[in-house]
């Protein structure tokens, strides 16, 4: 028996890295998973590593910022697997850029996918749930929602905005036995460090501001963060284990924000 037999998820941005990995965990856990993604290459590639595996998915095409498309998401995810129980809304990208350089059109898009597209995902899942009796909506915030990311700015205020955002939804639907978290993770290796686009460069990689490849040595735990780390704390949001929670944050970095700067090792 998986620890989420019996539900029914819905995972946006769930073709590539953390996403794929809370798609893959669900789903193994006995979910059903309803993957949606704007890769669709990626998003069938999931789907049939999970179908081979026995688990249940399916996926859709779909833009998190395109609220007309939101109804017939959840609709395929209450026709097709029965109802709908996980919310985890994962779908995000980052722009870098001096807050004094940025220009409006790149804040503007990064709001519209990281902070749009939350509040649609969280909107359109609501009465759903309501319908099944109860949910669990994940939000994926990251540390940048919990302090200041130079150079990242715009990044930040979107993760920020989701950290309360998720508690006001926890207090406005608790009555409805719906919960709703904040997931905060670190430095995780994941395709997203790859795809950053600037507003002076483009979308190509910038050296600058990846900081996966030093994130061991600033990071407690002595290890770059895996997809799977924070699958593990999705995973266990929407479990029933976690049913007196809501409105909290789950912080899973290896440490880094657990102090200040970390402690050299002993020799
Ligand atoms: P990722 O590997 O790039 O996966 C994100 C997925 O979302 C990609 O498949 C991407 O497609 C898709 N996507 C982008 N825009 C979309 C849109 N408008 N509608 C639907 N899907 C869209 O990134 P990740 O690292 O797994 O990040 C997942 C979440 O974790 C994000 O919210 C991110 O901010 C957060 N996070 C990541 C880290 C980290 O270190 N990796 C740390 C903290 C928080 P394309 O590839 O086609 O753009």
């Amino acid at each position: 028996m998986g620890q989420v037999s019996g539900k029914v998820a819905i995972v946006t941005g769930g073709a590539s890295g953390i996403g794929e990995a809370c798609a893959e965990t669900l789903a193994r856990e006995g979910a059903s998973v309803l993957i949606t993604d704007i890769d669709d290459h990626l998003g069938k590639t999931v789907v049939a590593r999970i179908t081979k595996a026995g688990g249940k998915a399916h996926y859709l095409h779909h833009d998190v910022r395109d609220e007309g498309a939101w109804l017939g998401v959840i609709a395929e995810a209450e026709t097709r697997f029965g109802r709908l129980d996980i919310m985890v809304a994962n779908a995000g990208i980052g722009v870098a850029a001096p807050i004094e350089t940025m220009t409006l059109a790149d804040w503007q898009r990064q709001q519209a996918i990281n902070l749009d597209g939350v509040f649609l995902s969280i909107k359109h899942a609501i009465p759903a749930m309501r319908r099944a009796g109860g949910g669990s909506i994940v939000l994926m915030s990251s540390i940048a929602g919990l302090r200041g990311s130079p150079g990242l700015a715009a990044y930040s205020a979107t993760k920020g905005g989701v950290r309360l955002l998720s508690k006001s939804v926890a207090l406005e639907h608790a009555h409805d036995n719906i919960r709703c978290n904040s997931v905060h993770p670190g430095i995780i290796a994941t395709p997203i460090w790859g795809k950053i686009p600037t507003s002076a460069e483009g979308n190509r990689r910038n050296a600058a501001i990846d900081p996966v490849e030093r994130s061991a040595a600033i990071t407690p735990l002595v290890r770059v963060g895996e997809a799977q780390d924070i699958a593990n704390g999705v995973l266990f949001l929407c479990t029933d284990a976690a049913n007196y929670m809501t409105g909290q944050e789950l912080v899973i970095d290896g440490g880094i924000t657990a102090g200040g700067r970390p402690q050299a090792r002993p020799q």
